[in-house]
């Protein structure tokens, strides 16, 4: 019996999409609100991206504030922790041009309560959690979601099995109860399978070709998902699942 759905937020949820003007734009901002000499967002914005590429090898969740903290120190410009910290929060405003809540996203949500099931958002960032949270709530997220998992805290990103386990366990469901719905075959689809989920790829923001060919369940559209599980919800109340 289908008890709660866990959304992927980028580009399922909401849209972020990578800005190279931003980028640079953020990194300004970060050197700045950090106090450190303006002429050295060069050398934190290459420390920044070294640390970017070496965290894409393993599944181990990026530490930022350490990230933020050591590109700083390394180009002559180290910070105590409260200074990092007002950087990665001006960076993080800086990116605000770049994040679009999808206009769906409400509505999906809203339809997935009314079928008595719960909403975990279940998100790999490295953004600190208290403003990735507060980005939920502006999005009409936060108020929606009955749990809110994000890799950050988990430690590992998806797909490592830890962090599923961490969504079971903040829903405190079993794994049967749950549908995964995301835009990544990886994270969101292989993943949730291999724990024992439902999973749907959600398609209305990029196709992911990984998943080609491998019977997936595929959403086009938010409210899709809600089609899907109003199927799930009644076969179940019919007793055959
Ligand atoms: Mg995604």
């Amino acid at each position: 019996m289908l008890e709660a759905v866990a959304f992927d937020h980028r580009d399922t949820l909401a849209e972020f999409r990578w800005d190279e003007g931003l980028w640079r734009r953020g990194v300004r901002a970060l050197v700045a609100a950090a106090g450190a000499d303006p002429i050295l967002a060069d050398r934190v914005g290459e420390g920044l991206r070294r640390r970017f590429t070496r965290g894409e090898a393993g599944l181990a969740e990026l530490d930022y504030p350490a990230a933020v903290s050591a590109a700083l120190a390394e180009a002559g410009a180290g910070a105590p922790p409260a200074a990092v910290r007002r950087g990665i929060e001006a960076e993080f405003r800086a990116w605000a041009p770049a994040r679009h809540v999808h206009p769906d996203t409400p509505a999906l949500l809203d339809g997935v309560r009314r079928l008595g099931l719960r909403v975990a958002v279940a998100a790999n960032t490295f953004d600190p959690p208290g403003l990735f949270r507060a980005g939920l709530d502006e999005q009409g997220i936060g108020a929606r979601a009955d749990a809110v998992v994000l890799s950050c805290e988990v430690g590992v990103r998806k797909p490592h099995p830890r962090f599923y386990a961490a969504v079971l366990h903040a829903l405190g469901t079993d794994a049967g109860a749950v549908m995964f719905v995301g835009d990544s075959f990886a994270d969101d689809v292989a993943g949730p399978s291999e724990a024992g989920m439902r999973a749907c790829l959600a398609t209305w923001y990029r196709k992911d070709r990984e998943a080609a060919g491998r019977g997936v369940t595929i959403c086009t559209e938010p409210l899709h998902v809600v089609q899907i599980l109003e199927g799930i919800v009644e076969s179940g109340r019919a007793g055959k699942i």
